[in-house]
């Protein structure tokens, strides 16, 4: 019964043609391969199962842990004329057992369940009367305990495998995997590496930038009064800075709206429909704001301060520019920011995580040092390969006069291999600049032959520099509780003088309106 998928998006969905990496997930399924779907939300990934349900005979088992979206997922699926239901814990007994009967009887084309049900052992003996051709899994990452939300119903779902007769195609799709992430889902559900198919990360109308070294509440000033007549979303990481930078528009006569976890609902719900309806402009919010908002003229997304992880930063930072024009994500960073979100996932409830966290914090910090391209290092981070830079960002437009730094970053490498590559960059620079700390004395550190070697500088720049030197890849990060920082091959090659380092001058992001020429 298998009929061109083209016919079918067509027929049922409207569209004219497959997105990028769309067809190549459908004509996996349709051979019969297993496969990893990895697109950004809003990339089409419903479509990569959607069609190939209504190509296949039976009916199509979709598990997704996102129970409030389930429902609009088979309204929307009803309206194009395709039979769909959901099974979780929000329907009744009675719904429950009707919606099983019509399932038996192969009246859906698409059955959603929650990933728990797959713990109950009479829904599996219901499963096994069913033809099920293809399970999709959606937000696949669940399953593996290096993402960045894992959930243990998620490891029940080969159990199925042991319940039906044939066994089903696997698809799992995933918005926000890192390379190390697809790896596990790919390992654990059986899924060839060759099958994985990971596109349409880029964003071509993003311009992102990073601010450094900057009053960021002169910034976020300037940059809402200068683009007053556009609307925009101030993330910030803890809901007293919501709170402080909300207070300092408002007093600057910006229409502006917040958001947080620890408002009244009807506050937040209010707060929320002031931005929809444009009565404010500008939202200032915690992480807690933007899940199913669908505004598309959002201007731009500004960092306050930096976000735990890149899969956060770029979801939140991607709520820019919905409509294809063109929109700008800053993220304001200081070195005070780590600290902030080091303090926060320690707090997490779970401490077997907290290494893990701390790794994802660091690649954030890297892309707040890179002066590579901004989009690129996102991109490769979704494990996207082959990917140009963007041109666009603001180190791609940085025109800055680069600098030799080899010297000074020899004399760092080889403090660190001096103090046995067992401590932090703070420690590191607090050496290099001659501090009297007692804990260096204690250690004999100022008898190194690097102690006081920067002497003059501020310790702070210094641990600056080290921040550089990691993002350029010459030191690498140790994580655990205390992270420490070790010399790279590329670090090597450095001290043995077979490179040269370069680095651009401080940068100064100047304001400018969107709507300015
Ligand atoms: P995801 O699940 O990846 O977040 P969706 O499947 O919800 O994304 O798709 C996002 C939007 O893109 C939907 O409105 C969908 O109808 C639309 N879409 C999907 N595929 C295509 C296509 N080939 N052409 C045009 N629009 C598409």
């Amino acid at each position: 019964m298998i009929q061109n998928p083209l016919d079918i998006l067509d027929k049922y969905f409207g569209y004219s043609a497959f997105r990028e990496g769309q067809q190549r997930v459908i004509d996996q399924v349709l051979q019969g391969d297993d496969s990893l779907c990895v697109m950004p939300t809003g990339g089409g990934k419903s479509v990569c199962y959607q069609v190939p349900a209504l190509a296949m005979d039976g009916t199509v088992l979709v598990i997704s842990p996102l129970i409030s979206l389930m429902k609009d997922q088979v309204d929307a699926l009803h309206q194009l004329g395709i039979p769909a239901a959901y099974i979780n814990s929000t329907l009744s007994s009675e719904e429950y057992f009707g919606t099983m009967d019509n399932a038996l009887e192969g009246k859906y084309k698409l059955l959603y369940v929650a990933p728990e049900r797959l713990d109950s052992e009479s829904f599996l003996n219901q499963l096994q009367k069913m033809t099920i051709p293809l399970i999709a899994i959606d937000e696949a990452h669940c399953i593996s305990q290096w993402g960045h939300d894992f959930r243990p119903s998620y490891r029940n779902i080969h159990r199925i495998f042991d319940y039906l007769n044939n066994r089903p195609i696997i698809l799992a799709l995933t918005a926000t995997a890192t390379p190390e992430v697809q790896d596990d889902i790919c390992q654990q559900l059986h899924i060839p590496p060759v099958s994985r198919v990971v596109t349409g990360f880029e964003r071509s109308n993003l311009i992102f930038s990073v601010v450094k070294a900057q009053n960021r509440d002169q910034f976020v000033k300037e940059y809402t009064r200068k683009n007053k007549n556009e609307a925009g979303i101030i993330y910030a990481a803890t809901r007293k800075a919501v709170e402080q930078v909300y207070l300092l528009l408002e007093k600057n006569g910006i229409p502006v709206a917040k958001y947080h976890a620890g408002l009244p609902d009807y506050e937040r719900q209010q707060q929320q429909d002031r931005f929809i309806m444009e009565d404010a402009r500008v939202m200032v919010a915690t992480n807690a704001f933007g899940m199913g908002i669908d505004k598309s003229n959002i201007r731009y997304v500004i960092h306050y301060q930096m976000p735990k992880n890149m899969e956060s930063y770029y979801q939140e930072a991607g709520r820019a520019g919905r409509d294809g024009l063109d929109s700008d994500c800053y993220l304001l960073f200081s070195s005070q920011d780590v600290l902030t979100q080091r303090f926060l996932i320690e707090q997490s409830p779970d401490p077997s995580r907290v290494s893990n966290e701390i790794k994802k914090m660091q690649v954030m910090v890297d892309y707040c040092h890179t002066e590579g391209c901004l989009q690129k290092h996102i991109i490769k981070y979704f494990g996207e390969d082959d990917v140009e830079d963007c041109g666009r960002c603001g180190n791609c437009t940085d025109t800055r006069e680069q600098f030799d730094v080899t010297v000074d970053t020899q004399k760092v490498l080889s403090c660190v291999i001096r103090m046995g590559q067992r401590f932090g960059k703070t420690m590191v620079a607090q050496v290099l600049t001659g501090s009297r700390n007692k804990k260096l004395k204690e250690l004999n550190f100022d008898e190194l032959s690097t102690y006081g070697l920067m002497k003059g500088r501020n310790a702070k720049d210094v641990a600056d520099f080290i921040e550089f030197l990691i993002s350029k890849n010459y030191l690498q990060v140790e994580s655990g509780p205390y992270p420490t920082i070790f010399v790279s091959e590329d670090g090597k090659d450095v001290l043995l003088g077979k490179v040269k380092v370069w680095r651009k001058g401080e940068m100064v992001t100047t304001v400018v309106a969107k709507d300015d020429p």
